[in-house]
């Protein structure tokens, strides 16, 4: 490819619409550009880029067994109704109608459609396991599509659905995926770690997700140094501390007025206590009933962690008609002692002693307030979002957070959508049963824009070999001087026959422009042609990423370029 012909924006200032370097690199190196919020084009440059990374995919789904197939983006509303999911997606799908009138979305996952594909086809253990997966564009209305291609709301995505007899031989299709998924990653150049995750609107329950740590990351990440364990911090389970008899006398109860202080911290700074005195009861709404969740001041309540333990459809935080209606006080002045609705509490709210509650009265709160004394608990459960410095719940360290990237996820769904939508198939025994799936998605975009993340300096992108656009660009400083331009010519032809992928930058354009776009595009290896040192016989290769330079003999090129590729470049 000429760079002359090639269709590569590069832009010197940064759009003012990116945050994120990963999104400032891939406009300013002419890789895609925005055409709505979310919704980006690729440019000659990307596209490559993002086929190489599909190609890697396709060549490790393939490895274990996966076979490509490419369903419908447009889906009928009807089977999504067959799973529920219809109404639970809620906004975040996009939704269409034909001329009829019918109801379509753009899909944003394909459970529905590809378990109804396999339930008219698969009717017998023998065709088991089976494992299709598709490449494709995925589309979801985010609330917040930011930082271009991690957080699109038309993506690319790989994602494989498994169908299998048992839990057991789906665990052999889970842990497959698992580290074809490493594989992927680590050929992509990025170090992604498998983290214990929450299932989401997906269902099912054992699930990883594969964190980049970075600090553009959307996700917090807990994990411990001294043992294994890593985990969303969405996810990361709380530790049950044994309560020990306390040494502190139990306080007379009191109400006391407090004017205007609502919060935990305007409580607290009136009272003088400590935000981890005080015990904030948060009134949510349960599948239409009003239940309270008690948590330590200093903590956050976890909400997947509550809908999972009420095992609720809907929960929602009550409003301020119902909060008055429970507490018969306005929004603000909450607490647990006369509810008479259940009352769910996280553990660390077993260990208070001398607490301060809202006193369900306006403009006033209760202090000294003591469990089993003064309020009972319906249930204790881990309801509080884990944190850095939190205790480790596989062993005895201290959780650390970390921002990530969650670049793909893998779920064991079991039988939701093969229960729902009466997708069966015949055991051993003759037996009608439910097909047992998982599914597996990686983002294409967002892994490519992970990889720059991770790799770059302030000229630009650092391609990691195997999925650069180009591996090699030739600058000649002039074009104009014959003897440069026939001997970029020839490299050009010489590398091209040898299956190098390689660029000619044969623009009339000043050599700093060029070495500034061949920084900026991030070309693992460029090969300088100058005047002087062609008169000596020589050509100067550079490497993208340690800068490194080195004057050859024009014979020796070749070979070399050959050798940094076999070894993945790097240095
Ligand atoms: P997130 O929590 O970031 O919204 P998700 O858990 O909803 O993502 P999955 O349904 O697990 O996403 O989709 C599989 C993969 O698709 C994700 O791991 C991620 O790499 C990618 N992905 C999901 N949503 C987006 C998006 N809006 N833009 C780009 N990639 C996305
Ligand atoms: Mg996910």
């Amino acid at each position: 490819m000429f760079m002359s012909q090639l269709y590569s924006p590069t832009l010197r200032e940064t759009p003012s619409e990116a945050e994120i370097i990963s999104h400032k690199l891939m406009l300013r190196a002419g890789l895609m550009r925005r055409s709505a919020a979310g919704m980006y084009a690729f440019l000659p440059l990307g596209l490559r880029v993002i086929r190489k990374v599909e190609q890697i995919i396709r060549e490790e789904m393939n490895a274990i067994a996966g076979q490509e197939v490419l369903m419908p983006m447009i889906q009928p509303a009807e089977l999504w109704e067959e799973s529920g999911r219809w109404k639970d997606y809620g906004d975040e799908m996009f939704r269409l109608k034909d001329r009829q009138g019918r109801q379509f979305c753009l899909g944003p996952t394909h459970e529905e459609i590809v378990t109804a594909l396999v339930r008219s086809e698969v009717r017998s253990y023998r065709q088991l396991p089976l494992r299709l997966y598709q490449i494709q564009n995925k589309y979801r209305d985010e609330m917040r599509p930011r930082f271009g291609l991690m957080r699109g709301r038309e993506f690319i995505m790989k994602d494989m659905y498994s169908f299998d007899r048992d839990q057991e031989t789906l665990d052999e299709s889970y842990w497959a995926a698992y580290h074809a998924y490493k594989r992927i990653f680590s050929r992509c150049g990025l170090d992604a770690h498998p983290v214990e995750a929450d299932s989401g609107a997906i269902g099912g329950d054992v699930t990883h997700e594969f964190m980049v740590l970075a600090e553009s990351g959307e996700d917090l990440v807990l994990f411990c140094e001294a043992c294994e364990y890593a985990a969303n911090a969405e996810r990361a389970e709380g530790v049950r501390v044994p309560v020990e008899a306390g040494e502190t006398p139990l306080k007379t109860l009191e109400t006391v007025a407090t004017p205007d202080a609502s919060t935990i911290e305007q409580i607290s700074r009136f009272l003088g206590v400590e935000p981890k005195d005080c015990i904030k009861t948060l009134l949510y709404v349960a599948d239409g009933k009003p239940v309270a969740a008690l948590v330590r001041g200093d903590h956050e309540l976890n909400e997947i962690k509550l809908k999972k333990f009420l095992q609720c459809d809907e929960l929602e935080l009550a409003d301020d008609e119902t909060i008055f209606k429970v507490t018969n006080a306005k929004t603000g002045f909450a607490g647990p002692v006369g509810l008479s609705i259940p009352l769910y509490a996280d553990y660390a709210i077993e260990h208070m002693v001398n607490a301060v509650i809202g006193a369900n009265q306006d403009d006033h709160h209760t202090i000294n307030v003591n469990l089993n004394r003064d309020f009972q608990v319906t249930e204790f459960a881990d309801l509080k979002q884990t944190q850095p410095g939190d205790p480790c719940p596989r062993c005895s360290g201290v959780l650390e957070g970390a921002r990530g990237i969650e670049v793909g996820q893998v779920f064991k769904l079991g039988t939701k959508y093969s229960d729902a939508m009466g997708a069966t198939f015949l055991n051993e025994n003759g037996k009608e049963t439910p097909l047992v799936m998982g599914c597996y998605g990686i983002g294409v975009g967002r892994t490519v824009a992970a990889v720059i993340e991770k790799n770059y300096d302030e000229d630009g992108i650092i391609w990691p070999l195997a999925i650069a656009p180009y591996h090699v660009i030739i600058v000649p400083v002039s074009m104009k001087d014959e003897a440069q331009a026939t001997a970029a010519e020839r490299l050009y032809q010489e590398l091209q026959s040898q299956g190098v992928e390689v660029i000619l930058d044969d623009r009339d354009e000043r050599p700093g422009v060029k070495f500034k776009d061949a920084d900026l595009i991030g070309f693992p290896i460029r090969v300088t042609i100058g005047a002087k040192s062609l008169t000596n016989g020589q050509m100067e290769i550079t490497l993208r990423k340690t800068k490194e330079k080195q004057s050859l003999p024009i014979e020796d090129i070749v070979p070399t370029i050959m050798n940094l590729l076999k070894d993945g470049v790097e240095k």
